[in-house]
């Protein structure tokens, strides 16, 4: 089995890793969310120990992007967080976020040890790669969109800007982040083109007689979500 863990505090990620080493795990370590991000990028693991409070991106946001980069979340690695914060609200986020479970600091080398074992038993999640909304789907695979009973032609950009909208369902996402995510390396320099095709999706998924589901938020980004 091999982890990867992501944490700043030299010592704790240490002695973690000895006594994973001890049990015959593989291990490989980075300091920071961007650090840990390359490395799940570039590897296939068994389960990610994240620790929250890491220097640049924090351990939220590096779990967020896990499970919504698509080259990360279609390999469905089990990520256990780790934090001081010991607030339900904060371990509901943590799990919101995509976290298989939580480990608060300071905590027992046998207690995260029962809880990697116990994520690991679990049958993987296979991403499934369809992405419901009111009466819509989008079927990765198939390269299908549905709106009702009408399937729906798109671009290749708009079927991946759906994909991510469709993703990070009812969050904001920043056209920064479209551009780094949804868009290949050769995008138009033309600095309305998210726009225009957020427009054109609309067009397309908007239909008479249909809820609306793409917001624009001034200033922000975008959101799809169907409002209530
Ligand atoms: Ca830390």
């Amino acid at each position: 089995m091999r982890i990867l863990i992501i944490e700043d505090d030299k010592d704790t990620l240490q002695y973690i890793k000895t006594r994973l080493e001890e049990r015959c795990f593989a291990v490989d370590t980075a300091e920071t969310g961007e650090g840990g991000l390359r490395l799940a990028k570039a590897n296939d693991y068994d389960l990610i120990l994240l620790d929250h409070g890491l220097p640049g991106k924090d351990g939220m946001e590096v779990c967020r992007e896990i499970r919504t980069q698509p080259e990360l979340s279609r390999k469905g690695t089990p990520i256990i967080m780790i934090s001081v914060t010991n607030e339900v609200d904060y371990k509901v986020a943590a799990l919101d976020h995509g976290a298989d479970d939580y480990v608060t600091k300071p905590f027992f080398f046998d207690e995260l040890y029962a809880r990697i074992q116990a994520v690991l038993r679990r049958p993987p999640v296979k991403e499934t790669g369809r992405f419901e909304l009111d009466d819509l789907s989008l079927d990765v695979a198939s390269q299908k969109v549905v709106r009702g009973e009408k399937s729906v032609y798109l671009t290749k950009k708009e079927f991946a800007l759906l994909e991510y909208l469709l993703r990070n369902k009812g969050h904001v996402v920043s056209r920064g982040a479209i551009t780094e995510h949804a868009w290949d390396m050769n995008i138009d320099s033309l600095s309305n083109t998210i726009e225009m095709h957020i427009l054109n999706l609309r067009k397309k998924l908007e239909l008479p007689k249909k809820k609306k589901l793409i917001y624009s938020v001034p200033g922000r980004g975008y959101k799809i979500d169907v409002e209530r």
